[in-house]
């Protein structure tokens, strides 16, 4: 199971309901299948947690009852099977009559085996997540602390795993040693936030302080923060949160997505090998680096496709055997933008090429005259094991197929993938401290446990 998705935890706040709730809304966009949150007035602990989008799992909840004063939440999405009620997040347990729980973003990468080992000495699993494990893992522990369990635990652990956990006394947030996915810490009055992104941040008035460093345990109590630190290993940031996932006004691993994206756009435009009268993106996730393309190339930028806001996850249900019409709700062509013009299309990547022609041929039916695609990353050759919902390397369309293939499939005049370079340069962190398995297939930690198991076939 791959897991994209969103945590936020706070700290000694007066309305942790109302924030959490709020800091979900914004972290959205990292999941939609379900969503939760646990939180404490240090006496009593509440937990709500349902299957479907934040406002609606949220919405009979009388936030007046429940003012709380910290606690943690998460949005979840998967891809592979096990949609089901009892996967949502926080994973909630007692353990000598105290509450704990667990919010995880990011995927392991050896769960098959703990999982297996786990099951062997007795343990009884009551879900298929990852976070399961983890906690099982810290409980199993001989130490005597919480916090050395937990330490002991998740030294166990191969893979991505940011976390945020609570406990009675308060929370912790974690990043794995390779710190694949984002967290970062914020300021709210007498309080702190931590979250996936940053913008959980600014709808509730909180201040950006700083990344969670790699390997780093961060407790937020009574006391203010204390930090523990995991092994060292070697920082493996995922590329794709800048290039796809985050929203462009979070900062994630410290630095703006917006300008990250603007910037890749930037570079594509001096790699480009075609021209264009007009630039159009393909919204959202097109749209910063097309201003940045259209910028550099000094062409117009124009919305050649309206985006219906409205659509939820359900709404095409009925029309499932129907992927054109889903394509078509969702985004509209604008006939008098882009009739008879040579027009430079941005997406911000191609995953198994589908949507993409299905896009190419709306342009066509509406009077294109040509129609060239630029893509702000390399093609998409191996799946990803850190928590990007990436499909197997046969559903790639990049990993078997040349750059003329693809071409020709979706229904180009032209196609050009900006470089790994071009990629590495537009983003102010080491170039070896990103994880580019995706385009390379470098796995920064073995996949090894993967192997042999049918959902996970490299
Ligand atoms: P394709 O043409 O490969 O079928 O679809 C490309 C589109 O998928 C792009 O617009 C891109 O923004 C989007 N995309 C890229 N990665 C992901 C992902 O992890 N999840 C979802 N839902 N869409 C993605
Ligand atoms: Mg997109």
């Amino acid at each position: 199971m791959k897991e994209n998705c969103g945590v936020v935890g706070v700290f000694n706040v007066k309305e942790a309901g109302k924030i959490l709730y709020l800091s979900l809304f914004s972290l959205q966009h990292r999941g939609q299948e379900s969503c939760g949150f646990v939180l404490s007035d240090f006496k009593n602990v509440y937990i709500h947690r349902g299957m479907g989008l934040v406002e609606d799992v949220f919405s009979k909840v009388n936030f007046e009852n429940i003012k709380g004063n910290f606690g943690i939440g998460h949005v979840r999405y998967s891809t592979t099977g096990s949609s089901s009620e009892k996967n949502i997040q926080p994973f909630v347990v007692e353990y000598k009559g105290k509450i704990y729980a667990i919010a995880h973003n990011g995927n392991l990468v050896n769960s098959y085996s703990l999982r297996k080992k786990l099951e062997e000495e007795g343990t009884l699993f009551q879900t298929t997540l990852d976070t399961e494990i983890i906690m099982h893992l810290i409980f199993k522990s001989k130490k005597n602390e919480f916090v050395e369990k937990l330490i002991d635990g998740l030294e166990k652990l191969k893979g991505a795993y940011s976390l945020v956990i609570f406990t009675e006394e308060g929370i912790y947030a974690v990043k794995d040693p390779n710190g694949f996915r984002p967290l970062c810490l914020g300021k709210l009055e007498d309080g702190y936030i931590v979250s996936s992104e940053s913008c959980a941040f600014d709808l509730i008035g909180g201040e950006y302080l700083r990344e969670i460093e790699e390997g780093e345990i961060l407790f937020i109590g009574k006391n203010g923060l204390k930090s523990y630190y995991l092994k060292k290993n070697k920082i493996s940031r995922c590329i794709f949160e800048f290039i796809y996932f985050a929203r462009p006004d979070s900062k994630v691993f410290g630095k703006s997505v917006y300008i990250a994206r603007k910037k890749l756009g930037e570079r594509l435009a001096e790699e480009l090998p075609f021209k264009g009268e007009i630039v159009i993106p393909v919204p959202d996730s097109g749209n910063i680096a097309a201003i940045g393309l259209a910028e550099k190339l000094k062409i117009p930028f124009e919305m050649g496709f309206i985006r219906n806001h409205y659509i939820g996850r359900t709404f095409i249900k009925p029309f499932q055997t129907s992927r054109e019409l889903g394509v078509k709700i969702k985004l509209n062509v604008v006939p008098e933008v882009i009739k008879n013009k040579d027009i430079i299309v941005v997406e911000d990547s191609i995953v198994r090429g589908t949507t993409s022609t299905l896009r190419i041929k709306e342009l066509r039916k509406a009077g294109v005259r040509k129609v060239y695609m630029a893509i702000s990353c390399p093609p998409i050759k191996y799946p990803c094991f850190y928590g990007i919902d990436f499909p197997s390397k046969k559903e790639l369309i990049a990993s078997d197929k040349d750059i003329k293939e693809i071409r020709e499939i979706i229904g180009l005049d032209g196609l050009y993938y900006l470089s790994l370079e071009g990629m590495l340069s537009a983003i102010s962190l080491p170039s070896d401290e990103f994880c580019t398995a995706c385009f390379t297939g470098n796995y920064s930690v073995e996949t090894i446990d993967f192997k042999g198991k049918e959902q996970f076939e490299i």
